[in-house]
């Protein structure tokens, strides 16, 4: 299945291949304060159709997750990072896909504050 998202004043917009099996509600100082709802695939699931320069980006604490954003209206669309193997994983922030339901979600509570 192909996703179509996008931040909501359109500069960004993305596809995502997959199946959203579950998402994660993190309750780390950043996931908190934006709402995140995420959903875990590799990069290559994710492709832009809009330039990445027109990406904004946040890092903080150690900086090895960039967390994307529109710099015009600002929605949280994903984040980038790479997991233990060293493999490069994005974060799609499932608020920003368009046609979801996000009642119908498995939502996933994870203990981000903690680690
Ligand atoms: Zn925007």
């Amino acid at each position: 299945m192909i996703y179509k998202g996008g931040c909501h004043c359109g500069r960004i917009k993305f596809e995502v291949e997959g199946n959203i099996e579950s998402v994660v509600e993190c309750n780390c100082s950043i996931c908190k304060n934006r709402g995140y709802l995420l959903w875990f695939v590799g990069r290559e699931q994710l492709h832009l159709a809009t330039p990445e320069a027109d990406l904004a980006s946040y890092s903080f604490n150690k900086k090895v997750i960039k967390h994307n954003f529109c710099p015009t209206c600002g929605s949280g669309v994903f984040g980038i990072g790479t997991d233990k193997t060293g493999a490069a994983k994005v974060a799609v922030n499932v608020r920003c896909l368009d046609d979801i339901d996000l009642t119908k979600l498995k939502i996933m509570p994870f203990d981000g504050r903690s680690l």
